[in-house]
Protein backbone atom coordinates (compact mmCIF):
# COMPACT_ATOMS: atom_id res chain seq x y z
CA UNK A 1 0.00 0.00 0.00
CA UNK A 2 1.31 3.21 -0.51
CA UNK A 3 -1.07 5.71 0.81
CA UNK A 4 -1.31 7.07 3.88
CA UNK A 5 -3.43 4.86 6.82
CA UNK A 6 -5.40 7.14 8.83
CA UNK A 7 -6.96 5.06 11.68
CA UNK A 8 -9.99 6.37 13.59
CA UNK A 9 -10.53 4.54 17.00
CA UNK A 10 -14.19 4.46 16.98
CA UNK A 11 -14.31 3.16 20.95
CA UNK A 12 -11.70 6.50 22.13
CA UNK A 13 -14.54 8.56 19.76
CA UNK A 14 -17.53 6.57 21.66
CA UNK A 15 -15.58 6.73 25.36
CA UNK A 16 -15.28 10.86 24.30
CA UNK A 17 -19.23 11.17 23.89
CA UNK A 18 -20.09 9.06 27.01
CA UNK A 19 -17.67 11.83 29.16
CA UNK A 20 -19.41 14.50 27.68
CA UNK A 21 -22.44 12.79 27.80
CA UNK A 22 -21.65 12.34 31.55
CA UNK A 23 -20.52 15.93 32.11
CA UNK A 24 -23.44 17.21 30.85
CA UNK A 25 -25.38 15.35 33.38
CA UNK A 26 -29.28 13.37 33.65
CA UNK A 27 -31.69 15.14 31.70
CA UNK A 28 -29.53 16.47 29.12
CA UNK A 29 -29.28 14.34 25.80
CA UNK A 30 -25.26 14.68 24.09
CA UNK A 31 -25.84 14.68 20.53
CA UNK A 32 -23.00 14.62 17.56
CA UNK A 33 -21.71 16.77 14.97
CA UNK A 34 -20.84 14.63 11.82
CA UNK A 35 -20.41 17.70 9.38
CA UNK A 36 -17.84 17.97 6.81
CA UNK A 37 -17.86 14.40 6.63
CA UNK A 38 -17.49 13.73 10.54
CA UNK A 39 -14.06 16.38 10.94
CA UNK A 40 -12.85 14.81 7.92
CA UNK A 41 -13.02 10.76 9.49
CA UNK A 42 -15.96 9.86 7.94
CA UNK A 43 -19.11 10.35 9.10
CA UNK A 44 -20.95 7.45 8.35
CA UNK A 45 -18.71 5.04 10.63
CA UNK A 46 -18.45 7.61 13.37
CA UNK A 47 -22.64 8.20 12.94
CA UNK A 48 -22.88 4.75 13.04
CA UNK A 49 -21.10 3.60 16.28
CA UNK A 50 -22.55 6.68 18.16
CA UNK A 51 -26.02 5.74 17.20
CA UNK A 52 -25.11 2.59 18.36
CA UNK A 53 -23.87 4.29 21.84
CA UNK A 54 -27.10 6.20 22.29
CA UNK A 55 -26.82 9.13 20.58
CA UNK A 56 -29.98 10.39 18.98
CA UNK A 57 -29.40 13.82 17.96
CA UNK A 58 -27.02 14.19 14.91
CA UNK A 59 -26.07 17.33 13.42
CA UNK A 60 -24.85 17.87 9.54
CA UNK A 61 -23.90 21.50 7.69
CA UNK A 62 -25.64 21.07 4.73
CA UNK A 63 -28.62 18.85 3.46
CA UNK A 64 -26.32 17.16 0.91
CA UNK A 65 -24.19 15.52 4.06
CA UNK A 66 -27.67 14.36 5.76
CA UNK A 67 -28.09 11.36 3.10
CA UNK A 68 -24.76 9.33 4.40
CA UNK A 69 -25.43 10.12 7.69
CA UNK A 70 -29.45 8.94 7.76
CA UNK A 71 -28.13 5.53 5.95
CA UNK A 72 -25.73 5.48 9.25
CA UNK A 73 -27.81 5.73 12.21
CA UNK A 74 -30.79 4.38 10.86
CA UNK A 75 -34.69 5.38 10.61
CA UNK A 76 -35.12 6.80 14.30
CA UNK A 77 -32.32 9.08 15.48
CA UNK A 78 -32.52 12.40 14.29
CA UNK A 79 -30.31 14.29 11.71
CA UNK A 80 -30.15 18.12 11.96
CA UNK A 81 -28.98 20.60 8.84
CA UNK A 82 -27.63 23.61 10.35
CA UNK A 83 -28.40 25.07 7.36
CA UNK A 84 -31.70 25.10 7.18
CA UNK A 85 -34.10 25.04 4.84
CA UNK A 86 -32.14 26.64 0.96
CA UNK A 87 -34.42 26.53 -2.01
CA UNK A 88 -34.63 22.86 -3.39
CA UNK A 89 -33.66 21.80 -0.75
CA UNK A 90 -36.90 20.00 0.13
CA UNK A 91 -36.91 16.42 -2.01
CA UNK A 92 -33.31 16.30 0.28
CA UNK A 93 -35.02 17.24 3.00
CA UNK A 94 -38.10 14.82 2.86
CA UNK A 95 -36.15 12.28 1.15
CA UNK A 96 -33.31 11.44 3.92
CA UNK A 97 -35.83 12.73 6.65
CA UNK A 98 -33.58 15.14 7.50
CA UNK A 99 -34.53 18.14 10.03
CA UNK A 100 -33.85 21.95 8.65
CA UNK A 101 -32.14 24.24 11.74
CA UNK A 102 -34.14 27.34 10.42
CA UNK A 103 -32.15 30.37 10.04
CA UNK A 104 -34.15 33.19 9.11
CA UNK A 105 -37.79 34.26 9.11
CA UNK A 106 -37.48 33.04 4.95
CA UNK A 107 -36.36 30.11 5.67
CA UNK A 108 -38.89 29.63 8.20
CA UNK A 109 -41.88 30.51 5.32
CA UNK A 110 -39.58 28.24 2.64
CA UNK A 111 -39.63 25.34 5.05
CA UNK A 112 -43.80 25.74 5.65
CA UNK A 113 -44.82 26.54 2.10
CA UNK A 114 -42.23 23.42 0.99
CA UNK A 115 -43.13 20.65 3.45
CA UNK A 116 -46.00 21.55 5.55
CA UNK A 117 -46.43 19.98 8.85
CA UNK A 118 -42.52 18.18 8.72
CA UNK A 119 -40.54 18.78 11.60
CA UNK A 120 -38.63 21.75 11.75
CA UNK A 121 -35.53 23.42 14.26
CA UNK A 122 -34.85 27.02 15.18
CA UNK A 123 -31.47 28.94 15.69
CA UNK A 124 -31.71 32.04 17.17
CA UNK A 125 -28.77 34.34 16.97
CA UNK A 126 -27.55 35.41 20.19
CA UNK A 127 -24.16 37.17 19.29
CA UNK A 128 -22.27 35.20 16.99
CA UNK A 129 -23.97 36.78 13.98
CA UNK A 130 -23.20 34.20 11.49
CA UNK A 131 -26.72 31.72 11.18
CA UNK A 132 -29.83 32.34 12.66
CA UNK A 133 -32.60 34.50 13.78
CA UNK A 134 -32.11 38.26 14.83
CA UNK A 135 -33.27 38.93 18.21
CA UNK A 136 -35.87 41.78 16.70
CA UNK A 137 -36.84 39.00 13.77
CA UNK A 138 -37.67 36.70 16.54
CA UNK A 139 -39.10 38.91 18.58
CA UNK A 140 -41.87 39.95 15.88
CA UNK A 141 -42.37 36.38 14.88
CA UNK A 142 -42.13 33.99 18.12
CA UNK A 143 -45.42 33.55 18.31
CA UNK A 144 -45.84 32.36 15.09
CA UNK A 145 -43.31 30.02 14.72
CA UNK A 146 -43.53 28.68 18.13
CA UNK A 147 -47.15 27.89 17.13
CA UNK A 148 -46.26 25.92 14.27
CA UNK A 149 -43.96 23.20 16.85
CA UNK A 150 -40.43 23.50 16.08
CA UNK A 151 -38.77 20.61 17.78
CA UNK A 152 -35.90 22.29 19.42
CA UNK A 153 -34.39 26.15 19.79
CA UNK A 154 -30.66 26.39 19.61
CA UNK A 155 -27.92 28.68 19.56
CA UNK A 156 -24.09 28.88 19.34
CA UNK A 157 -21.40 30.55 21.30
CA UNK A 158 -18.57 32.82 19.92
CA UNK A 159 -16.00 31.99 22.84
CA UNK A 160 -16.96 28.97 24.47
CA UNK A 161 -13.04 28.09 24.01
CA UNK A 162 -12.33 30.66 26.44
CA UNK A 163 -14.31 30.33 29.74
CA UNK A 164 -13.55 33.67 30.83
CA UNK A 165 -14.84 35.70 27.87
CA UNK A 166 -17.78 38.01 28.67
CA UNK A 167 -19.45 36.71 25.72
CA UNK A 168 -20.20 33.82 27.02
CA UNK A 169 -22.41 35.11 29.84
CA UNK A 170 -24.22 37.75 27.23
CA UNK A 171 -25.17 35.04 25.21
CA UNK A 172 -26.13 32.65 27.52
CA UNK A 173 -28.69 35.71 29.39
CA UNK A 174 -29.74 36.49 25.94
CA UNK A 175 -30.95 32.94 25.10
CA UNK A 176 -32.40 32.54 28.45
CA UNK A 177 -34.44 35.96 27.60
CA UNK A 178 -34.96 34.73 24.20
CA UNK A 179 -36.68 31.15 24.68
CA UNK A 180 -37.05 30.68 28.54
CA UNK A 181 -41.09 29.62 28.74
CA UNK A 182 -40.83 28.21 25.20
CA UNK A 183 -41.74 24.88 26.18
CA UNK A 184 -39.43 23.82 23.71
CA UNK A 185 -36.28 22.16 24.06
CA UNK A 186 -33.45 24.05 23.89
CA UNK A 187 -29.76 23.14 22.95
CA UNK A 188 -26.89 26.10 23.15
CA UNK A 189 -23.16 24.54 24.08
CA UNK A 190 -20.52 22.37 21.57
CA UNK A 191 -17.64 20.85 23.08
CA UNK A 192 -16.62 23.99 24.71
CA UNK A 193 -19.92 24.87 25.96
CA UNK A 194 -20.17 21.82 27.30
CA UNK A 195 -16.85 22.57 29.69
CA UNK A 196 -18.18 25.91 30.48
CA UNK A 197 -20.77 23.94 32.95
CA UNK A 198 -24.12 23.07 33.34
CA UNK A 199 -25.63 26.32 32.87
CA UNK A 200 -25.21 26.12 29.10
CA UNK A 201 -26.26 22.43 29.08
CA UNK A 202 -29.93 23.13 28.44
CA UNK A 203 -31.62 19.82 26.91
CA UNK A 204 -29.39 18.73 24.62
CA UNK A 205 -25.60 19.91 23.61
CA UNK A 206 -23.64 19.06 20.39
CA UNK A 207 -20.15 18.24 20.67
CA UNK A 208 -17.80 17.87 17.50
CA UNK A 209 -14.61 18.05 17.78
CA UNK A 210 -14.35 16.93 21.45
CA UNK A 211 -15.40 13.12 19.73
CA UNK A 212 -11.96 13.25 18.83
CA UNK A 213 -10.27 14.21 22.31
CA UNK A 214 -9.16 17.86 20.48
CA UNK A 215 -8.86 20.82 22.05
CA UNK A 216 -11.07 22.50 23.84
CA UNK A 217 -11.65 18.70 25.04
CA UNK A 218 -8.02 18.18 24.91
CA UNK A 219 -8.46 15.68 27.90
CA UNK A 220 -10.76 13.62 25.87
CA UNK A 221 -9.28 10.31 24.12
CA UNK A 222 -6.92 10.66 20.83
CA UNK A 223 -9.13 9.05 18.69
CA UNK A 224 -7.26 9.61 14.96
CA UNK A 225 -3.56 7.85 13.96
CA UNK A 226 -1.94 8.78 10.65
CA UNK A 227 1.00 6.46 9.31
CA UNK A 228 3.14 7.68 6.23
CA UNK A 229 4.48 4.39 3.97
CA UNK A 230 8.40 5.09 3.53
CA UNK A 231 8.55 4.81 -0.67
CA UNK A 232 12.33 5.17 -0.63
CA UNK A 233 15.49 5.23 1.92
CA UNK A 234 18.58 6.97 0.12
CA UNK A 235 21.82 8.10 1.67
CA UNK A 236 22.58 11.60 1.42
CA UNK A 237 26.60 13.18 1.33
CA UNK A 238 27.82 15.85 3.23
CA UNK A 239 27.10 18.52 1.11
CA UNK A 240 23.95 17.65 -1.33
CA UNK A 241 21.11 18.83 -0.87
CA UNK A 242 17.14 17.45 -0.69
CA UNK A 243 14.12 18.32 -1.91
CA UNK A 244 12.45 20.97 -4.27
CA UNK A 245 15.00 24.75 -4.22
CA UNK A 246 17.93 22.99 -2.22
CA UNK A 247 16.61 24.08 0.80
CA UNK A 248 17.96 21.43 3.11
CA UNK A 249 21.90 20.75 3.16
CA UNK A 250 22.88 17.31 4.10
CA UNK A 251 25.90 18.55 7.30
CA UNK A 252 26.80 15.06 7.86
CA UNK A 253 26.25 11.61 5.98
CA UNK A 254 22.34 11.01 6.51
CA UNK A 255 19.67 8.53 5.37
CA UNK A 256 16.85 10.26 4.35
CA UNK A 257 13.07 8.60 3.84
CA UNK A 258 10.69 9.31 1.49
CA UNK A 259 7.04 9.19 2.54
CA UNK A 260 3.68 8.90 1.17
CA UNK A 261 2.14 12.38 1.80
CA UNK A 262 2.45 15.77 0.98
CA UNK A 263 0.58 19.09 1.06
CA UNK A 264 -2.28 17.34 -1.29
CA UNK A 265 -3.02 15.54 1.62
CA UNK A 266 -3.39 17.87 4.67
CA UNK A 267 0.11 18.49 5.21
CA UNK A 268 0.52 21.97 4.51
CA UNK A 269 3.96 23.58 3.09
CA UNK A 270 3.58 25.68 6.11
CA UNK A 271 5.11 22.98 8.10
CA UNK A 272 8.70 22.67 6.32
CA UNK A 273 10.71 22.97 8.88
CA UNK A 274 8.67 22.07 11.60
CA UNK A 275 7.82 18.60 10.98
CA UNK A 276 8.66 15.90 13.09
CA UNK A 277 7.37 11.97 12.19
CA UNK A 278 8.02 9.65 14.43
CA UNK A 279 9.36 6.13 14.42
CA UNK A 280 7.79 4.02 17.55
CA UNK A 281 9.25 6.51 20.21
CA UNK A 282 11.68 8.11 17.84
CA UNK A 283 11.53 11.65 16.43
CA UNK A 284 12.97 12.36 12.81
CA UNK A 285 12.81 15.67 11.48
CA UNK A 286 10.78 16.39 7.76
CA UNK A 287 13.50 18.23 6.07
CA UNK A 288 13.33 20.16 2.68
CA UNK A 289 10.03 21.31 1.43
CA UNK A 290 7.12 19.34 1.62
CA UNK A 291 5.85 18.14 -2.08
CA UNK A 292 2.61 17.91 -3.05
CA UNK A 293 2.70 13.49 -2.88
CA UNK A 294 6.08 12.96 -0.65
CA UNK A 295 7.82 14.06 2.26
CA UNK A 296 11.45 13.56 2.87
CA UNK A 297 12.21 12.66 6.55
CA UNK A 298 15.53 12.56 8.04
CA UNK A 299 16.42 8.72 9.69
CA UNK A 300 20.02 9.00 10.07
CA UNK A 301 19.55 8.20 13.92
CA UNK A 302 17.31 4.95 13.30
CA UNK A 303 18.62 1.47 13.56
CA UNK A 304 16.62 0.46 11.17
CA UNK A 305 13.72 2.21 9.04
CA UNK A 306 10.18 1.17 9.61
CA UNK A 307 7.87 0.51 6.87
CA UNK A 308 5.84 3.31 8.19
CA UNK A 309 6.24 6.62 10.16
CA UNK A 310 3.41 8.16 12.13
CA UNK A 311 2.81 11.72 11.84
CA UNK A 312 -0.47 11.83 14.15
CA UNK A 313 -0.31 9.17 16.89
CA UNK A 314 1.27 8.78 20.30
CA UNK A 315 3.77 11.46 20.55
CA UNK A 316 2.18 13.91 18.06
CA UNK A 317 -1.59 15.02 18.62
CA UNK A 318 -3.96 16.35 16.06
CA UNK A 319 -3.44 19.77 18.34
CA UNK A 320 0.31 19.65 17.87
CA UNK A 321 0.54 18.58 14.82
CA UNK A 322 -2.06 21.69 14.30
CA UNK A 323 -0.30 24.35 16.31
CA UNK A 324 2.98 23.05 13.79
CA UNK A 325 1.14 24.05 11.12
CA UNK A 326 -0.18 27.58 12.61
CA UNK A 327 -3.39 26.39 12.37
CA UNK A 328 -6.07 24.34 14.74
CA UNK A 329 -7.32 21.09 15.33
CA UNK A 330 -10.97 21.24 13.49
CA UNK A 331 -8.66 22.42 10.25
CA UNK A 332 -6.30 20.17 10.26
CA UNK A 333 -9.29 17.09 10.60
CA UNK A 334 -10.94 18.16 8.03
CA UNK A 335 -8.05 18.96 5.66
CA UNK A 336 -7.25 15.07 6.26
CA UNK A 337 -6.59 13.77 2.83
CA UNK A 338 -9.19 11.86 1.03
CA UNK A 339 -6.24 9.90 -0.53
CA UNK A 340 -5.54 8.22 2.90
CA UNK A 341 -7.30 4.64 3.60
CA UNK A 342 -9.23 5.23 6.67
CA UNK A 343 -9.44 2.02 9.03
CA UNK A 344 -11.86 1.72 11.29
CA UNK A 345 -10.39 0.31 14.85
CA UNK A 346 -13.19 -0.93 17.04
CA UNK A 347 -12.53 -3.71 20.23
CA UNK A 348 -15.45 -6.84 18.77
CA UNK A 349 -18.59 -6.56 20.66
CA UNK A 350 -18.65 -3.15 21.80
CA UNK A 351 -21.91 -1.44 22.15
CA UNK A 352 -23.93 1.26 24.15
CA UNK A 353 -25.63 1.06 27.53
CA UNK A 354 -28.04 3.72 28.30
CA UNK A 355 -27.39 7.55 28.39
CA UNK A 356 -30.35 10.22 29.03
CA UNK A 357 -32.55 10.59 25.98
CA UNK A 358 -33.82 13.77 24.85
CA UNK A 359 -37.52 14.48 25.93
CA UNK A 360 -39.47 14.01 22.81
CA UNK A 361 -36.44 11.99 20.65
CA UNK A 362 -38.14 9.31 19.48
CA UNK A 363 -40.71 11.21 17.48
CA UNK A 364 -39.19 10.53 14.07
CA UNK A 365 -39.63 12.70 11.40
C1 LIG B 1 -19.61 22.96 14.33
C2 LIG B 1 -20.71 23.26 15.25
C3 LIG B 1 -20.87 22.54 16.45
C4 LIG B 1 -19.81 21.60 16.98
O1 LIG B 1 -18.75 22.38 17.49
P1 LIG B 1 -17.47 21.76 18.20
O2 LIG B 1 -16.70 22.93 18.67
O3 LIG B 1 -16.74 21.00 17.14
O4 LIG B 1 -17.93 20.87 19.29
C5 LIG B 1 -22.02 22.74 17.18
N1 LIG B 1 -22.95 23.64 16.78
C6 LIG B 1 -22.81 24.37 15.67
C7 LIG B 1 -23.87 25.35 15.29
C8 LIG B 1 -21.70 24.22 14.87
O5 LIG B 1 -21.54 24.96 13.77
Amino acid sequence: MSTGLLTIDLDAVAANWRALAVMAGPGCATGAVVKADGYGTGAGPVAARLAREGAREFFVAVAEEGAAVRAAVGPDARVFVMAGHMAGDAGLLAGAGLVPVLNSPAQFARHRAALPGEDFALHLDTGLNRLGIEPEDWEAGAAEMLAAGPSLLMSHLACADEPGHPANAAQLALFHRMTDGAGVPRSLAATGGILLGRAYHFDLTRPGIGLYGAEPYGAGRPAVRLSLPVIQTRPVAVGETVGYGCSWRAERPSVIATVAAGYADGLHRVLAGRLRLWAGDVACPAVGRVSMDLITVDVTDLAEVPEALDVIGPHQTVDQLAAAAGTIGYELLTQLGRRYARAYAEAPGRAGSAVPAMAGAEVGP
